[in-house]
């Protein structure tokens, strides 16, 4: 098959931003190298699928001389950062995203390999702001490898890939909880950033039948004035870069380590290499989903437009039409961690004829999408990764219109909704364990079925049960939103209905409905 002979390849943008130069040159190499399509990942990256061996170098060192990387998007080291898409100008949504940007620069790593493999050693320079320099070297509390090229991996690296998410009060865009760092600019009245909420030991992969092995949310470790946080970033690195269990794979994220420490000793821990406590954690207003979609002012005279992109995927007549107007008015865009596309930066003058170029490929919300797809998200799968077990990306068009006609039979309107994720294994790409309704590959054309997550992500999921059959799935969705419809207090979300019902009650109505 092509598996042995094509590669994936991801980039890594922090923050998700693309600058205008970078995205046309991705969409040519899509058509040129790739299978024709640009693929937005749930970690605000490109993906190319489809790559030839022999094409790899010549794609890299084009997306490395044209201000991209891949540098740190795969392998067992900090992949890239997650913080809101969104180009407000308001000072904290600035702050987080120069936070992630910082962050990334801090665990890059160092050694010419890489530009030694792709670019044949030509040092393609990129500025890196003092502070993050001096953090990286810095050697206080046993931190660094100081002899090493790689101050901070050393020789090893990582037990495992490591995530981090920065993001605002109220912005849950970035699903926080997911990540082995969660990271919250906290402010002052006057909306001033004055440091952060930190919160670690988030994940979602998992290995069926296994259930020593866990998707678990974050918890609070503290808070950091602003001026401390790269140090105290690495602290955590560090602590898991010493303590992760390198034995075996499927316990190697940081969250085990957490888990199994209890966050009482891995605060202990994390601040002797800090060299100061936490402070305690700020107190945080309710959590939201935030998709962007649509036109909204960016405060600074300008205006963004969110384009929902189905399944991530830029194909065909919206591929042509984004980059018609990327071009033509040189825009930068910006990836969604819900694999969505932002143009930013449009002026006053530009919005009429953009508006009308999007309208006629029918990409202008809400006309074109289904409430339940806004949400909705699957991994690539089938056929595109090695791992997958059955169908995610492809079944989920299907999956969602199935869902919609159960709606209508049960009389819930076009404007209810629930979050759904679909992945084709246990890994949890698409982030399953935090949707109200996960579907995770299990079998061929089968899933687990997972409830218990709310509208803004801020509870995790439990397996509902086992083994359904992809023809089957309304033999349970039917009885669940059935009842979710007819007894639900006012307003409740799925998530929360299923978690109040409690699954006794739920499956006892899934088992004797007909
Ligand atoms: Fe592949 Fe599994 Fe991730 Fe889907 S969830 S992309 S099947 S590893």
């Amino acid at each position: 098959g092509t598996r042995s002979y094509s590669f994936m390849l991801r980039t890594k943008n922090p923050f998700g931003k693309v600058p205008n130069q970078l995205y046309l040159v991705m969409d040519e190499l899509a058509d040129q190298f790739g299978i024709g399509t640009l693929r937005l990942t749930t970690r605000q990256t490109f993906q190319l699928h489809g790559v030839l061996k022999k094409d790899l170098k010549t794609v890299m060192s084009t997306i490395i001389r044209n201000m991209g990387s891949t540098l740190g998007a795969c392998g067992d080291l900090n992949r890239n950062v997650l913080a809101p898409a969104a180009p407000y100008a308001r000072k904290d949504y600035k702050f987080a995203q120069e936070t992630a940007e910082n962050i990334a620069a801090l665990l890059t790593p160092q050694s010419g390999f890489y530009f030694d493999m792709w670019v044949d050693g030509e040092k393609i320079t990129t500025d890196e702001p003092a502070e993050v320099v001096k953090a990286r070297n810095d050697n206080s509390h046993g931190t660094n490898f100081p002899d090493s090229p790689e101050p901070i991996y050393g020789t090893q690296f990582l037990p495992r890939k490591f995530k981090i998410a920065v993001t605002v009060p109220t912005d849950n865009s970035v699903d926080i909880f997911t990540n082995d760092i969660g990271v919250v600019v906290i402010s002052n009245e006057e909306g001033e950033p004055q440091g952060f909420n930190l919160y670690v030991g988030g994940g979602m992969g998992r290995t069926h039948r296994l259930e020593t092995t866990f998707a678990r949310m974050s918890e609070p470790l503290g808070y950091v004035p602003k001026e401390d946080i790269l140090y105290a970033i690495k602290a955590i690195v560090v602590t898991q870069r010493e303590n992760g269990r390198r034995d075996d794979r499927k316990y190697s994220r940081m969250k085990y380590l957490v888990s199994s420490w209890g966050i009482e000793k891995f605060r202990s821990v994390v601040e002797q290499y800090y060299g100061k406590k936490f402070e305690p954690i700020r107190e945080l207003p309710e959590w939201e989903f935030k998709s962007y979609l649509g036109w909204q002012k960016q405060g600074d005279g300008g205006w963004f437009c969110g384009l929902h992109v189905d399944n991530g995927r830029i194909g065909g007549n919206m591929k042509k039409t984004l980059r018609e107007i990327i071009g033509k008015y040189n825009l930068n865009v910006c990836l969604t961690p819900n694999q969505n596309i932002i143009l930013c930066d449009i002026r006053n003058a530009w919005k009429r004829p953009i508006t009308k170029a999007l309208a006629q490929g029918g990409f202008l919300e809400p006309k074109h999408v289904d409430t339940l797809n806004i949400t909705a998200m699957a991994c690539p799968a089938l056929p595109l990764c090695p791992l997958a077990i059955t169908e995610a990306e492809r079944g989920i068009p299907d999956i969602l219109k199935r869902t919609r006609a159960v709606f209508d039979k049960v009389g819930l309107k076009y404007n209810e909704s629930l979050v759904i994720r679909v992945t084709g294994c246990p890994n949890g790409c698409a982030r399953p364990y935090m949707a109200e309704l996960g579907l995770v590959g299990d079998g061929p054309n089968s899933y687990q079925i997972w409830l218990g997550g709310t509208p803004n992500q801020t509870s995790i999921a439990r397996t509902f049960m086992n083994k359904v059959k992809v023809q089957d799935l309304e033999k349970v969705f039917e009885p669940l939103f059935y009842y979710w419809k007819r007894k639900r207090q006012s307003k409740e979300s799925f998530g929360d209905f299923t978690n109040r019902v409690g699954f006794e009650k739920l499956q006892e109505w899934v088992d004797k409905w007909d």
